[in-house]
């Protein structure tokens, strides 16, 4: 059943390269949609947000929401374009269910953003891939189909909610040079999505989607290839594969001596090919012309210049101070940057604890990994920075070890109390007192004579392992640290 083409030779591998330009939609984050006042919230009741305006009936006028330009601005600056002085509005138009009005309100020859680019950097390198154009347009409508897919549907339901949202559309340069690179390019750039607070850029709700256009050329050749379109793609995952099976597919057709048809193909995740859907469309045949029902857009410089002064630190920026600022390693400050929340607790923390590494380790794996297991957002965290600091605070003073440490943070997790009122609750203060130790310790070694003798021969390990059994009996209170001080001495001493 499964057809998954794999790997070619070495030697044909080298002969092509893959060329791959990218094609993201952004649902924005305002509170109402694009044209008319009606409400973006997702998950309502079907066809419950909607108005003459998003139905398209006949004698209704748009007026343009002016946050969410406002929002188109602030991702043109953020992905470095120019923005645009003039720019309009156009019809694009052709005829689908999900489009009331038989025509989309987009951008066409004059996109608010122009000419920008992102960089993103994997495996040691760092790439810089061009923007073409960042423009606005109002979302269509969303299909249900009844049955397996839509080609195997029996029928289809129509949800209006989703028509007229603001959405933008962010088009790459043809850069990407590979399905991998595709895939961290998307990642990059829902980060400064979600840093610069446009958009939750959630693929499962839709409100993020990419489309993918892909070709294949000699190696060394500055012509493109033939390319094909894949829709469908329904996770970061399913770009890559989707785009890895194509690559391979362009390649054996070119091997055979075979054409590239230009077409759009759908992504069948399941059997992880690609199919054909239909010939690709051509802009003509769209009949693009300005909408007459807006007024062109000034876009005031003054207006730009305050929209960038509220731009906040973007990611790769923050990563690279996180290095210089704080030495953390690249890999923790990659980690860390990687939401803007999760970056600003950990600021936070450092704050109140100056050792920023001891920071990076506790929140990458206490926080993070309580966190994880409960499928829970740093936002949605019930315990703040000032429990992270208190802890870290009190194992760095010696009053707690580092395992009562643990364990008294995942009842502050649990209970949301401070890490102080539960060591003075159940008295888990640290024992540092060598004469509390000293009875322990005795114990420990009038019962094991074997390791203690192991020591003595010279077998560092057998240390360990009675640290071990002392901090065992005192239920991980004893300084381990003294623990082991005190054992060599006594154990020497013998
Ligand atoms: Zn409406």
């Amino acid at each position: 059943m499964t057809t998954v083409e794999h790997g070619l030779s070495k030697e044909v591998e080298l002969k092509y390269e893959t060329v791959i330009g990218l094609e993201v939609h952004v649902e924005l984050l305002t509170a109402s949609k694009i044209f008319c006042n009606c409400s973006t919230q997702f998950g309502a009741e079907p066809n419950s947000h909607t108005c003459p305006i998003c139905l398209g009936l006949p004698g209704v006028l748009p007026v343009v929401n002016k946050r969410a330009v406002e929002f188109a601005i602030r991702t043109a600056l953020a992905l470095n374009c120019k923005v645009s002085e003039f720019s309009k509005f156009d019809r694009k138009n052709y005829f689908y269910p999900d489009l009331p009005k038989n025509y989309q309100i987009s951008q066409y020859d004059l996109p608010l953003g122009l000419e920008g680019h992102l960089t993103i950097s994997y495996d040691g390198e760092v790439r810089r891939i061009g923007i073409r154009r960042v423009h606005l347009e109002e979302e269509a409508g969303k299909s249900i189909h009844e049955g397996s897919d839509i080609v195997g549907a029996s029928y289809s339901l129509e949800d209006y909610n989703r028509a007229g949202i603001p959405l933008l559309e962010i088009v790459s340069e043809p850069d990407i040079r590979s399905p991998r690179e595709a895939y961290v390019y998307l990642n990059t750039l829902r980060n400064i999505l979600r840093y610069i607070g446009v958009s939750d850029c959630k693929m499962e709700e839709g409100s993020l989607r990419c489309d993918a256009n892909i070709s294949v050329r000699r190696a060394g050749s500055t012509t493109f290839g033939a390319q094909t379109e894949l829709k469908n793609l329904n996770s970061f995952r399913a770009v890559e594969k989707g785009l890895e099976y194509e690559r391979v597919r362009q390649i054996r057709a070119l091997e055979r001596g075979e054409e590239i048809v230009r077409e759009t193909r759908h992504w069948d995740e399941a059997r992880g090919v690609t199919v054909s859907m239909r010939s690709k469309e051509e802009a003509h045949d769209y009949r693009y012309f300005p909408e007459p029902d807006l007024v062109p857009m000034v876009i005031d410089r003054e207006w730009v210049e305050q929209v960038r002064s509220t731009l906040p630190e973007l990611p790769a920026a923050r990563r690279e101070r996180f290095i210089k600022e704080y030495g953390l390693p690249e890999y923790d400050a990659e980690l860390l940057t990687e939401s803007r929340a999760l970056a600003d607790f950990f600021e936070e923390c450092v704050k109140g604890h100056h050792d920023a590494k001891a920071v990076s380790n506790w929140v990458m794996s206490e926080l993070l990994g309580l966190l994880n297991a409960e499928g829970k957002s740093i936002e949605e965290s019930p315990v703040t920075p000032e429990y992270v600091v208190q802890v870290l605070d009190l194992m760095a003073k010696g009053t707690i070890s580092g395992r009562i440490a643990k364990e008294v943070f995942e009842e502050s997790f649990r209970t949301g109390r401070m890490p102080g009122a539960i060591i003075e609750e159940r008295g888990l203060v640290q024992i540092s007192d060598e004469s509390q130790l000293a009875g322990v310790i005795a114990e420990v070694i009038r019962e094991n004579p074997g390791p203690c003798a192991d020591f003595a021969a010279g077998k560092e390990k057998a240390l360990t392992f009675l640290v071990g059994q002392v901090m065992k009996k005192t239920k991980g209170r004893a300084n381990p640290r003294l623990v082991n001080k005190l054992l060599k001495d006594r154990l020497e001493r013998a």
